[in-house]
């Protein structure tokens, strides 16, 4: 016969069993919880690996894109962004799926007055750990899909509503490329001269009226942008007249400058004048001062097995030196010093 006592001594075993279990089936649900979530975070960082290398292959340099807090995502970039134009070298941005590389370095999104790394400087974003972010430009600002740096975007923005203000549309018809897509540019232009019969260094420097070495475009930086057309006729109409006064007027107040100007303003040495492309001093001329102490012509050398990672060779990269890409291309710009930070 049971006692009472013992009854509920029966009692509380049977419910420390039941307690027993529960807390081994919580346990394994826990532990089942947290193996899928490990799961889950290795096979991210699996698939943005992949990704990193896959962007790094084809060139097509958007790892930079959204390390600011990651704004930007896969197919987002369509629908925020300008439309792809079939352009210069394919599209810059969409396509690849990169959301952040690396992470620890990449959290300010612009780095204004920060030091930056020889490949910030040279287009190669994918190697650099400068931390600076690139964000798409609104479809209602430009032409195309294009990234910038997120304060050049802001100040333009100003600058647009400013002058729409006065009657002037700008519109943002090239923002950042990489070393890649300006090699890109480059090399269509070389092989089509070498097919009429110009080459080495008349080549080169019949390109460099207008474009860029890879590695030595300002384009690079996500700071400057060309406004409205590419054509030095366009600016000699009523209407490019119009708008390049007004820009000639008013950009400094915005951070622009006119850094290709007309070689009678201050500068004596390289490209063609651009009254297209203006520059977000308040970065740039950082970047250029950086660009002249950190980039040497050991740089557009032949690679070896130390440093052929940061080596840039392409047609016609062996005439960098002869062209003095460095002090009369890279260096031949104006800078007014009238802009400020808006
Ligand atoms: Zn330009």
């Amino acid at each position: 016969m049971q006692t009472k006592g013992s009854m509920d001594a029966e009692g509380k075993r049977s419910n420390t069993y039941i307690f027993r279990a529960l807390y081994w089936v919580l346990g394994l649900i826990l532990m089942v919880g947290m193996g899928g979530v490990w799961v889950i975070l290795s096979s991210n960082r699996g698939h943005h690996g992949r990704n990193n290398t896959e962007v790094t292959r084809s060139g097509y340099d958007v790892v930079g894109a959204v390390r600011d807090g990651g704004a930007v995502q896969d197919g987002v970039t369509a629908q925020v962004g300008c439309e792809a134009e079939s352009g210069y070298g394919g599209s810059a941005v969409g396509g690849a799926s990169v959301k952040s590389q690396g992470g620890s370095a990449m959290r300010n999104g612009g780095a204004a007055q920060g030091e930056v790394d020889i490949y910030f400087l040279t287009g190669r974003n994918s190697k650099s750990s400068s931390g600076v972010g690139f964000t798409t430009v609104p479809v209602e600002f430009c032409s195309k899909a294009m990234e910038l740096q997120p304060e050049v975007i802001e100040a333009f923005g100003k600058m647009r509503t400013a002058a729409a203000g006065a009657g002037i549309a700008l519109t943002i018809i090239s923002g950042r490329r990489n070393y890649e897509q300006q090699k890109v540019i480059w090399v269509n232009k070389w092989n089509k001269l070498q097919s009429r019969g110009i080459h080495g260094v008349d080549a080169v420097e019949h390109i460099l009226r207008y474009s860029s070495m890879p590695g030595s475009s300002r384009h690079h930086w996500g700071t400057d942008i060309d406004i409205n057309s590419l054509e030095p006729a366009y600016f000699t109409t009523a209407k490019g007249a119009k708008e390049l006064a007004w820009l000639r007027a008013n950009a400094h107040n915005y951070g622009f400058a006119e850094v290709y100007s007309p070689r009678t303003t201050g500068r004596s040495t390289g490209y063609q004048p651009e009254p297209w492309h203006w520059s977000y001093m308040p970065l740039a001329s950082s970047y250029l001062t950086q660009y002249k102490q950190k980039i040497g012509y050991t740089l557009f050398g032949i690679p070896d097995s130390k440093n052929s990672d940061s080596v840039m060779v392409f047609s016609g990269s062996q005439f960098a030196k002869t062209v003095k890409i460095i002090e009369n291309y890279v260096g031949g710009v104006n800078d007014p010093g009238t802009w400020k930070k808006p």
